[in-house]
């Protein structure tokens, strides 16, 4: 299917909505129902029609559709934030005594199941170095049951060769998640490099207005099937239909605003290696990145985020560099209108500061929907700064 076509028209059922171009906010939390054999038939199945809104609603359906087809896979679930879906996929994959495969550093709520929740349940997870696909053979156990993936990771972007991982798992028997949110479906399709569950935080690319979050689960209708009878209504994290009518409206720019992202990122990064004070910069469609060739190979696009690392020998100079930008915000997250920058001396003590540890002195930078020009003069004067 065009992507064009699943942006503008796919799901949407304009005849039975007074051919109102903007689909409609089916605000509900019930429905009705006009006989007890109707109800009786949505008690049996509530993944075949509208019941209650903790499970399917029709706003929700329209962008659960064209989600599902832009990630190239039969089916996905909506969630109310990408942590929901991170939670739900897991959860649902494995039991008492399983064993999970998970690359290392994943987004950090995906650490926090793995390292404090899933324990108390008695499943254990060991991470590996995702470059080489011979580190994920050595530790799969008899009882490994699933592999999970980030690929790029939104820090140091690191990736996993997604076909290979696949190969692997589908040979072992091992169900494989892939957390595509750096990428969106826009710039890579894991479920058509044979990863079984992709999801993404919806949050970021696809809202792409900072102002909702969500989560997309995407996978075969038999899997989704089941996490929806169990974990989807279990949780009751769904997404409600406000915030699905957003990321809608966010759907239909989303090719255009991804373009500008990147060309813009493309500029700026440009422009960083030729400022002294840069060490380096961290992307993967950078000719210098490791996984370049790999890069390429599975990714469409690279987006708006990359790092990079500050030539500072001095906590309080990066942290003055960080807090001079006058039209870069500093805070979390990505994907929306506005550029963003986090120092990775935020998420450290004070007296912990190692200038010999590049971590310390990496930035992270979303580049949003500003001009390049006007964001590189942002630098220009944040860098001034660091010499004053
Ligand atoms: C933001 C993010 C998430 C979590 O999504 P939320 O919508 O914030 O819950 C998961 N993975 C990655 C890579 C993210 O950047």
């Amino acid at each position: 299917m065009d992507q064009s076509f699943i942006i503008n028209q796919y799901a949407e059922d304009r005849e039975n909505y007074f051919n109102a171009i903007a689909p409609p906010l089916v605000q509900t939390s019930n429905f009705a129902f006009p006989t007890v054999d109707a109800m009786r038939t949505a008690f049996e199945n509530e993944y075949g029609g509208y019941l209650y809104s903790r499970g399917l609603n029709p706003t929700v359906e329209i962008l659960r559709k064209k989600l599902a087809a832009l990630d190239g896979a039969e089916d996905c679930l909506l969630f109310n934030s990408g942590a929901a879906a991170i939670f739900a996929a897991v959860i649902s994959q494995v039991k008492n005594g399983d064993h999970i495969v998970s690359v290392a550093n994943p987004y950090s709520w995906a650490q926090n199941l793995f390292n404090e929740i899933l324990p108390r349940f008695g499943i254990s997870t060991t991470y590996v170095d995702g470059k080489d696909i011979e580190n994920f053979e050595r530790a799969i156990l008899p009882n490994t049951r699933l592999i999970y993936l980030e690929s790029p990771n939104s820090w140091d972007f690191e990736l996993q060769d997604l076909k290979a991982v696949a190969e692997l798992a589908v040979a072992e028997g091992i169900v494989t998640i892939c957390d595509n949110s750096y990428c969106s479906p826009i710039y890579q399709q894991p479920a058509t490099l044979g990863i079984q569950l992709v999801l993404q935080s919806a949050t970021k690319y696809i809202s792409g207005h900072s102002d909702t979050l969500g989560g997309v689960l995407s996978g075969s209708k038999s899997i989704l099937e089941k996490i929806f009878n169990h974990e989807y209504l279990n949780i009751g994290s769904g997404i409600q239909p406000f915030n699905a009518w957003l990321l809608l409206r966010g759907l239909r720019t989303l090719p255009m605003r991804l373009k500008q992202i990147s060309t813009s990122a493309s500029t700026i990064i440009e422009y960083l290696e030729t400022e002294p004070l840069v060490e380096k910069v961290i992307y993967p469609f950078h000719q210098h990145f490791p996984q370049y060739q790999l890069a390429k190979k599975q990714m469409q696009g690279a987006g708006g985020l990359f790092s990079f690392v500050l030539r500072c020998e001095k906590l309080h100079e990066i942290e003055k560099f960080c807090e001079q930008f006058r039209h870069v915000l500093m805070a979390v997250s990505w994907g929306g209108h506005e550029s963003l920058i986090i120092p990775g001396c935020a998420g450290i003590q004070k007296a912990d500061f190692d200038p010999k540890n590049q971590k310390h002195r990496m930035c992270r930078f979303y580049t949003g929907l500003e001009d390049a020009a006007y964001l590189i003069e942002d630098f220009k004067q944040a860098f001034a700064s660091i010499n004053r």
